[in-house]
């Protein structure tokens, strides 16, 4: 196996094998961009390293041909000591992990070379403070120092020549500045800082190894999703100086605006410097477009360098360079990050300018983006002090009073406050307070924290680890930077997009992205922007592409008519429980507890009505498009009064000899039916089979209902879903019942109804039977919450706030089997399902309509196993819709 590649060797293709930096850095160099030249130590290397404990045998070997052939290149030797060869080495894995890993410049410079590169650069100052960095990083990167002491050296010598500036310490200062530090690594390492150049370079490759595995890179990986197992390659690069005098300096630069996506000239400069000192900002850069009156041939040398990679990448492109006495290198382009906006104004952009096509456009947005465009967002012109900045764990903008307890939550927000929960970090039992509050605020945690993941979960705003903030729970305060305490009540924001925290109550307005689908905004009038613009442009693209249909999970006609300016294509789940909720709950009660049978009767004369009522609404809301209404599917226990609740008042009742007889009848009817585990009880079809005549009411309504629109001239297209299914048999009986009805009320109205008839596929039973359960079904729904939970054996309404986290921080998995389905369990027994459905009955229409039917990665899946439509809940659709699109490309 070869583990080391020249700059001439690699490509961008590369990047598993040669890491980002490494792949990019061998694209410009073949692309003939003035790249210093070097090499790059493949991530198999490392890997070998981290797993064995020692470099590959061959490493050392190739380390070598490869630095020989880059002196032989550069003319002179690392380390030499009348003119040294310098190099840097760097980490680069495969996804960038800004500053989480190690780096160490100017290696090669000794106590003898730094006199020669004192000689060759005509400048002591500049040879004896490279030397001093030197010294710095590798004693704190390769040795493992303590920086600290090598910062407090340095103010010491600021403050003996009372400067304040390290550019004011001369060569003389820096001389003995050199001498402290080295005193520093024999005392901390217990080693002489190594003389010997080709040493240093091997300990700075084996720390950058190392650094795969240090702590801030693997927290980071877990937050950011990205395997452990990948490696990081290291690149050998020869140095070049930006800090030589007023004709070098150093700078980055995007090819076209990251926030707006705009092309022109953005970046910063800083002349006579190097990389480290605009991240310190020690001197305060100067926009780039000024390096056109500093250097004007380096400035259009960058401009062209810049079009050059634009239109390699065909991608907006960040860039790190050096001036080095006027000659500009470049040392390092990647394709730059950029905001959710800008990737949608970017993608078309460059469709416009005829570098991508609609379906490359597509690739370069995700559902994720288009979800945070459709939250509402803070006034960014508003002036509130921002005060600290966490991780955007959970999107959104939240407001609300601080509370620093889960109990003052819950009691606030009872009596009509808006408050956000404060906590160093959650567990499970601040959930209550989590609930009430508007959103959450942690100083601890990362994205997999206990805040982050229930959170997210809930669709609630939160930023976790903010850790400038100092949260002092049991004095109900926290401390700002800068001294400033938030006592409880006190008005504060947070962002959960930016992960932003600001004093005082920022002004809220509404997405203009959810302003264009809701068709308060329209593209191409005058107050359309360009990215409401570029969002329509891209949906259409998607409409375009997508085979999946999108429908929506709605049970009213608001919703239903929102579902439909969002573009969705038909109800896929109307829940017909969420019809019985408030006083219709009662009826419900009289009809389960129904002693005989007139009671019985009579509760469901009444409910009839109701429940055409609804239908006729959502019908019409729908016309023309299909509604698939699914029949009654409550856990019993939703519907009947807690059994704590009425035995305290059957006893006090008792106890002050009261009447009491209606109570004790209603007691014992909740006691018969109580159950321990209700998910897993008498709902769905179970329920349409013990209590009689309760689907057939329900099947009689949707029916009048669709005859009563066909009567109005409506287009009604009902279909009729049966819930949690396990058998066949179970769906023939409620059909033949149902046909049955259908034909009673085509009768009497003289209509032809067409109402198909299908199931709901969520109990493992039904999708390894499915292939029977189609003979019976017209359609089948994947419900992948059931499912998810009865594969699992997680019960779907404890699971999050339990154990997730712990699940999730060892990486069991990486998001939660109810966020985005499971493809090697749930989502085998869905393909299978709709394999054998299909075989059984060729026209067989599949859908999903569990809470994956909106979620990005879950849609792609959906789309390769065959589904003909997801169903999600009205505010998902637009990315359900983008997301089909993607899929389809
Ligand atoms: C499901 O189980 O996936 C489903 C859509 O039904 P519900 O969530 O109502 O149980
Ligand atoms: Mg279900």
């Amino acid at each position: 196996m070869k583990f080391v590649y020249d700059f001439t060797e690699g490509n961008k293709d590369l990047k598993d094998l040669l890491g980002g930096k490494g792949a990019n850095l061998a694209e410009m160099t073949n692309l003939g961009l003035p790249v210093p030249p070097g090499f790059t130590i493949t991530t198999e290397a490392c890997k070998v390293y981290l797993d064995s404990g020692e470099e590959p045998t061959a490493l050392r070997d190739e380390v070598s041909a490869h630095l020989d052939a880059l002196e032989q290149r550069m003319g002179k030797k690392l380390g030499q000591s009348d003119d040294p060869l310098l190099v840097s080495v760097r980490s680069g894995a495969k996804f960038s992990m800004p500053g989480m890993m190690d780096t160490v410049l100017n290696i090669g410079l000794s106590d003898k070379s730094v006199q020669g590169l004192a000689k060759q650069a005509g400048d002591d100052r500049f040879a004896w403070d490279s030397y001093r960095r030197l010294i710095q990083m590798f004693g704190k990167t390769v040795l493992g120092v303590d920086g600290e002491l090598f910062e407090d050296a340095l103010d010491k010598a600021k403050e003996a020549k009372k400067v304040t500036v390290d550019t004011e310490l001369d060569a003389a200062d820096l001389k003995k500045l050199v001498t402290r530090f080295k005193k520093i690594v024999k005392t901390e390492a217990g080693r002489d800082f190594p003389q010997d150049p080709r040493e240093q370079m091997d300990l700075a490759i084996k720390a950058v190894f190392d650094s795969w595995n240090g702590e801030r890179a693997k927290l980071y990986r877990r937050q950011e999703r990205i395997p452990h197992d990948l490696g990081t390659a290291v690149n050998v690069c020869s140095m070049v100086f930006g800090n030589l005098g007023p004709d070098s300096g150093t700078g980055v630069a995007f090819t076209r605006d990251p926030a707006s996506g705009h092309q022109g000239v953005y970046g910063d400069y800083l002349q006579n410097a190097q990389g480290e000192d605009v991240v310190a900002g020690i001197r305060n850069t100067v926009p780039l477009a000024e390096l056109e009156q500093i250097d004007k041939q380096s400035y259009d040398q960058l401009m062209q360098i810049m079009e050059t990679l634009e239109n390699h990448y065909k991608d907006l492109c960040d860039i790190e360079f050096t001036i080095e006495r006027g000659k500009l290198w470049m040392l390092q382009t990647r394709v730059g990050k950029r905001t959710a906006g800008a990737a949608f104004r970017i993608a078309t952009q460059l469709v416009d300018q005829g570098l991508i096509d609609e379906a490359e456009a597509l690739q370069r947005v995700s559902g994720a983006q288009l979800a945070q465009l459709m939250f509402p967002r803070f006034d960014e012109d508003a002036k509130v002090a921002q005060v600290g900045r966490g991780i955007a764990a959970s999107p959104g903008a939240a407001v609300g009073k601080a509370v620093f307890d889960s109990y003052t939550a819950v009691k606030w927000s009872r009596s009509g406050e808006k408050v956000i929960l404060v906590r160093r970090e959650t567990n499970p039992d601040d959930l209550d307070g989590m609930i009430a509050a508007e959103g959450i605020l942690t100083s601890r945690g990362g994205k997999t924290s206990h805040a982050a993941v229930v959170a997210r979960g809930m669709g609630k705003t939160c930023v976790c680890g903010a850790e400038e903030l100092e949260v002092d729970t049991k004095r109900r305060r926290m401390t700002v930077p800068g001294g400033h305490v938030v006592e409880e009540g006190d008005v504060i924001s947070i962002d959960g997009s930016s992960g932003k925290v600001y004093l005082g109550e920022v002004p809220v307005v509404p997405s203009p992205v959810v302003e264009y689908f809701e068709g308060r905004m329209h593209p191409g009038a005058d107050d359309a922007d360009e990215l409401v613009e570029a969002v329509h442009r891209m949906m259409a693209f998607a409409d375009r592409k997508r085979r999946l249909r999108v429908r929506a999970n709605a049970d009213n006609a608001e919703d239903a008519l929102r579902a439909r300016r969002f573009g969705a294509q038909g109800i896929g789940l109307c829940r017909t429980e969420h019809m019985f909720l408030g006083d219709r709950r009662e009826m419900v009660e009289r009809l389960i507890l129904a002693d005989t049978e007139t009671e019985r009767e009579e509760s469901l004369k009444q409910l009839l009505p109701l429940q055409k009522r609804d239908f006729v609404e959502l019908f019409e809301a729908m016309d023309g498009l299909p509604v698939t209404v699914r029949l009654l599917d409550p856990p019993l226990h939703e519907f009947l009064p807690d059994i704590t609740e009425l035995s305290v008042r059957v006893a006090l009742a008792e106890s002050r000899q009261e009447p009491h007889e209606n109570e004790l009848r209603l007691l014992q009817a909740v006691h018969r039916l109580h159950e321990q585990n209700p998910m897993l009880g008498l709902r769905g079809v179970r329920l349409g089979l013990v209590v009689p005549g309760l689907f057939t009411m329900q099947v009689r309504a949707i029916a009048e209902a669709a005859a009563e629109r066909k009567a109005a001239k409506g287009d009604p297209r009902a279909e009729i879903m049966i819930p949690l299914v396990g058998t066949v048999q179970e769906l023939e009986i409620v059909r033949e019942e149902a046909d049955q009805v259908i034909a009673e009320v085509e009768a009497a109205t003289g209509t032809r109804l067409k109402l198909a008839i299908g199931t709901m596929i969520e109990l493992p039973r039904a999708a390894l039977t499915a292939g029977q359960i189609a003979e019976a079904a017209q359609f089948f729904s994947f419900g992948t919450n059931d499912l998810t939970q009865t594969v699992w054996g997680f019960s779907r309404d404890d699971v999050e706030a339990s154990f997730f986290t712990a699940y999730l921080e060892k990486g069991i998995f990486g998001v939660s089997p109810f966020e985005t389905i499971d493809r090697d369990g749930v989502g085998s027994l869905v393909k299978l399902a709709a394999e054998a459905g299909r075989a059984t009955r060729p026209d067989l229409k599949l859908g999903v309509c569990g809470e994956h039917g909106g979620d990005p990665e879950s849609v792609h899946f959906f789309h390769e196993v065959g589904l003909d439509y997801v169903s999600c809940s009205p505010f998902r659709i637009p990315v359900a819709r983008l997301e089909a699109g993607r899929a389809a490309v």
